[in-house]
């Protein structure tokens, strides 16, 4: 029998259903004096008891003795009434806290696992789903049953802790030994992922991607076919910290995919790609209806799919595009075959306030047979290595600013001559007003990541050259 200290409130995470809505559920549990009694508030009533019966049973038999104590099981908002035996093993846990003997954990875990009277962890349903929501809210951590880890495996940014049982977390916290630990960020994966140093040539493309990554600006590369603008935005999440989402949603995806909707459970792809990168390859191929959508959540970092159900948004849109339907309009390669009319639709496709919202836009070319030769052109370790510390850095400070100043405001000083730079290219140029300030924060994050203190008029021309007509 283990002993407990008296500890009189534990707190555990975990995910629960609503009907068909998710949210993350808060398993509060405090023990008080008065007559001994285990109450559980905010689940559906006809699970209750189910549930008490189950996870009593497994504690005891665990070894474990209830306290002689008033123990109410709090599951936060208890307001809504929950369906979902997933809870179990977090409620479990939670009472294993409250008597000391639980593990530490990272206060960004969930357990997730329904249990068995033998005290064994069930396989969860819908376990995928659980865990990309709960990874929208910022958790990364997650105690599954072993039965669930070779489908979750597949989720990039997380961390897995999978158990067969209660007893077998148990032995963890009796030895005081972490939990078993994987990362589904498989290596063998990674080493054919593309990169910076393997990509060819393409210095401009990757320079504009450093500075969407640094300053979470969104980029439009535009170039014909094949020229690498697919294996260039796989190659940005290697800027990105490891646990940061890199979405890539089919062109064919509905409104709901892409951006959720009020009454779907599942968040869509612009929730999902929350912190990370969110890359839409053929840009024009999406729909209209995306298409149009897409312009409100581009400019902030919460998505209103309703007042009383906000999703965190704040992703960094990458995308793709040919310059025209056959793809060649402007190569130097080869002949243009639209004709005026498909190059007309072609670029009505992508309109004005749409492309007026890619801070960066960069022409991706074709490479001569040389450049495809020279390896040169390429990236070394050493030097990714430091773009990957600039970008870091970069980003860090900007999401410090952003904490404390309204979002119109710089960060750094502009100098005069930046100023000056900035005053006639709008009066040449004609810049939107949009233009003009992200411009300006292009050219501030360009700054950061030449570890400057104040915007160059370096610094501003080489924002305005991220712009295509
Ligand atoms: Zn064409």
């Amino acid at each position: 029998m283990l002993l407990y200290t008296k500890t009189m409130f534990s707190r555990t995470h975990s995910v629960s259903t609503t009907g068909q809505t998710l949210h993350i559920t808060d398993v509060e549990i405090t023990a008080s004096g008065g007559l001994p009694k285990f109450v559980i508030i905010g689940l559906a009533s006809k699970t209750v008891s189910e549930s008490r019966e189950r996870i009593t049973t497994v504690l005891t038999q665990a070894g474990i003795r209830l306290p002689h104590k008033r123990v109410v099981i709090n599951l936060a908002p208890a307001e809504l009434k929950k369906s979902g035996s997933t809870l179990e093993f977090a409620i479990a846990v939670g009472l294993l806290k409250l008597l000391g003997v639980a593990l530490e954990e990272n206060n960004k875990t969930i357990y997730l696992g329904e249990l068995s009277l033998d005290g064994s962890l069930k396989k969860i349903a819908n376990a995928s789903k659980l865990i990309l929501f709960a990874q929208t809210q910022g958790y990364t951590n997650f105690v599954i049953p072993q039965e669930n880890y070779v489908e979750l495996s597949q989720i990039q940014g997380v961390t897995l802790h999978p158990l067969e049982s209660v007893a077998n977390y148990m032995q963890h916290c009796r030895s005081q030994t972490p939990l078993p630990t994987f990362t589904p960020s498989d290596q063998k994966n990674q080493k054919n992922s593309p990169s910076f140093t393997t990509v060819k040539g393409q210095a401009i493309a990757k320079r504009a991607l450093s500075i969407a990554v640094a300053g979470k600006h969104h980029l439009l590369m535009i170039g014909p076919p094949g020229n690498g603008k697919t294996m260039l935005a796989q190659a940005a999440k290697e800027l990105l910290p490891p646990t940061a989402p890199f979405r890539a949603p089919h062109q064919s995806c509905s409104q709901t995919t892409l951006i959720g909707t009020e009454r779907s459970s599942q968040p869509g792809e612009l929730s999902l790609a929350h912190s990370g990168i969110l890359f839409l390859d053929e840009l024009p191929e999406f729909s209209k209806k995306n298409l149009v959508a897409l312009r409100q959540p581009m400019e902030a970092t919460i998505l209103s799919l309703t007042a009383s159900k906000p999703a965190p948004c704040d992703f960094t849109l990458l995308a793709a595009m040919n310059p025209c339907q056959c793809g060649f309009k402007n190569s130097t390669k080869k002949t243009c075959t639209c004709t005026r009319h498909q190059l007309n639709l072609y670029s009505k496709k992508i309109d004005g306030p749409l492309k007026d919202r890619f801070s960066l836009q960069v022409y991706v070319p074709a490479l001569s047979p040389e450049e495809l030769q020279n390896t040169h052109q390429n990236f070394s370790e050493a030097t990714l290595d430091q773009l990957k510390k600039d970008v870091a850095r970069t980003s860090a400070q900007l999401t410090q600013h952003k904490k404390t100043a309204p979002t119109s405001q710089l960060f750094l000083p502009l100098s005069d001559a930046a100023s000056k730079l900035l005053y006639k290219a709008n009066s040449k140029l004609y810049l939107s007003a949009r233009r003009y300030h992200n411009c300006k924060k292009v050219a501030q994050t360009i700054a950061l990541l030449d570890g400057k203190k104040s915007i160059l008029a370096d610094h501003i021309a080489e924002a305005l050259q991220f712009r295509i007509q």
